[in-house]
């Protein structure tokens, strides 16, 4: 089969379950994480990378779901750089996101 009809069919099993795994997440928060598990393999296997919306909301390490609270802590950081720093409540898992973009644009603005 030809490669992009492999990722596109991916991709639509991966949005599928990352759907599947918003609606559950908060009511069977096991099925989700195996819904999660179930689309990177997919992922995996047709080499290919999650989308973005959905790469962001789960722990690389343990599969848990970001929504909802008590699952995951935002914090905004200004030690050296500023960044955003996600957590998994549940494994500890972090993940640190520079804010270095805003930044720019702040300075920019204000140059006459
Ligand atoms: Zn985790």
């Amino acid at each position: 089969m030809k490669d992009h009809l492999i990722k596109a069919i991916a991709r639509e099993r991966i949005e599928r379950l990352f759907e599947f795994a918003r609606a559950y997440a908060q009511s069977d928060p096991e099925a989700a994480r195996e819904a999660v598990a179930i689309a990177r393999r997919i992922a995996q296997r047709a080499r290919m990378r999650i989308p973005k919306q959905y790469r962001l909301i789960f722990c690389r390490r343990c599969g848990n779901l970001f929504l909802g609270t008590g699952s995951f802590s935002v914090r905004v950081r200004d030690k050296r750089t500023t960044h955003v720093v996600v957590k998994c409540l549940k494994c500890g898992w972090i993940r640190r996101y520079p804010a270095l973009k805003e930044k720019h644009i702040r300075s920019a603005a204000q140059k006459p």
